[in-house]
């Protein structure tokens, strides 16, 4: 690991006590009512919080919340999020509806040694996500060190995860970060063989980790509805499966590349179909999909084929759920992969929200290796593609 850490902060000199420290987490958590309704997020950035607050920092954590697109938006306020982070830290927790400018530099000025201080939503201003330097040198001006912990955003270029490193004293990864990128390493230089399952709804979102895991995964196995737009590019019959058209040539440039390094792609050769996609639809499991009918799992033949090659690995990357897993009846395929990962002596990483979420209806949350907090700053990073956030941070 070339970036500085935590750990380096906390040992120098000095140390934290009585600085203030700009912290970027990933707080963009679910809201349901105006609450949070899931603070698995806010949970994975406690540890790097709890220590630099024991340490006496001065903490002023900003993060983004959804999609405001550069407007005040009420619904995407992180207030409720300061609310909760106050419960699971078990103290109070300063909120300043200014993230940048006179108003949040007054509230920064307020907090004393061990004190916590959250900024409103990042992008409600544009110019986070433009990377603007003026607004980047705003932030910088907050705090004397920054910790980056925010992973599942590591991979933009956004005022808060690369463009304010220039402008602060000291730059450095936090724990979440730091263990992420030691964790997704293993996907990089693995020991293999190595297995990687991809699966999800669309080939579109994950065609450049599709291109470029074919050739370097010794098995790579498809489930999820993009598997039918792989049937589709070899002429097999799809039904109404969700598929897209316009990804054909796409799929047929993957099976190549796999083909070309000698590597093994795997495709569903049975499948469960249904009329309709949803909970008590009828459901049969077919080889080939009937005109009309729906793929909605792989069926129990590919679950075992996958699951085998699943527990033969020495390293297991997922992202992707492989059917309509939040319908039980659909998610039969899904559970057996994640119980052969689970049982399998493989070192595991798993990403991606509905992922994650599945492993953790499952209960299976404890028996995978790694559960990535980051979908996308995960699949970039196991393509081998610099992560702005990172990079930022190895150049200081
Ligand atoms: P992740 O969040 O883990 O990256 P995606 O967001 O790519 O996963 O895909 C998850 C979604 O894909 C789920 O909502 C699931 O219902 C859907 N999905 C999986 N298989 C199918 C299928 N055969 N037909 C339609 N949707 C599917
Ligand atoms: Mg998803």
């Amino acid at each position: 690991m070339t970036v500085a850490t935590l750990d380096d902060l906390l040992a120098e000199r000095g140390g934290v006590r009585g600085r203030r420290v700009l912290v970027r987490a990933d707080l963009n958590v679910p809201l349901r009512d105006g609450r949070v309704a899931d603070d698995t997020r806010i949970q994975a950035a406690l540890g790097t919080l709890r220590r630099l607050l024991a340490a006496g920092a001065r903490v002023v954590l900003a993060s983004h919340l959804g999609r405001p697109k550069g407007a005040r938006k009420p619904e995407l306020s992180l207030r409720p999020v300061a609310e909760r982070l106050a419960a699971l830290l078990g103290r109070p927790v300063a909120f300043s509806e200014a993230c940048v400018g006179p108003a949040a530099e007054a509230a920064v000025a307020k907090l004393r040694d061990g004190e916590l201080l959250l900024l409103e939503n990042l992008r409600f201003h544009a110019e986070e996500e433009k990377n603007d330097p003026a607004f980047a040198k705003q932030l910088a001006a907050l705090a004397d060190l920054y910790v980056n912990d925010a992973f599942g955003t590591a991979h933009r270029a956004h005022a808060s995860t690369a463009g304010v490193v220039p402008f602060v004293g000291r730059a450095v990864a936090g724990d979440l970060l730091r263990e992420e990128l030691e964790q997704l390493r293993v996907v990089r230089e693995p020991e293999r063989p190595l297995v990687c399952f991809l699966g999800g709804a669309k080939v579109s979102d994950k065609l450049a980790v599709l291109a470029a895991l074919a050739p370097h995964t010794d098995v790579l196995a498809i489930g999820g509805a993009m598997a039918y737009t792989f049937l589709l590019a070899q002429g097999k019959p799809t039904g109404a499966s969700r598929v897209e058209p316009e990804r054909t040539e796409d799929a047929k440039r993957v099976l190549a590349a796999a083909r070309e390094a000698g590597r093994e792609l795997l495709l569903p050769v049975d499948h469960v179909v249904a009329e309709r996609i949803e909970a008590g639809a009828e459901a049969r499991v077919v080889k080939e999909i009937p005109p009309g009918w729906r793929g909605v799992d792989i069926g129990p033949e590919s679950a075992a084929r996958y699951a085998a090659a699943a527990r033969r690995a020495r390293t297991v990357f997922w992202n992707g759920p492989m059917g309509v897993f939040e319908i039980d009846a659909f998610a039969k395929g899904t559970e057996t992969v994640a119980r052969a990962i689970a049982e399998s002596s493989a070192r595991s990483v798993v990403g991606g929200g509905d992922s994650l979420a599945a492993v953790n209806k499952l209960g299976l949350g404890d028996r995978m290796g790694h559960l990535s907090t980051g979908g996308g700053a995960s699949l970039e990073y196991v393509q081998g593609l610099a992560l702005p956030g990172v990079v930022a941070l190895e150049k200081r």
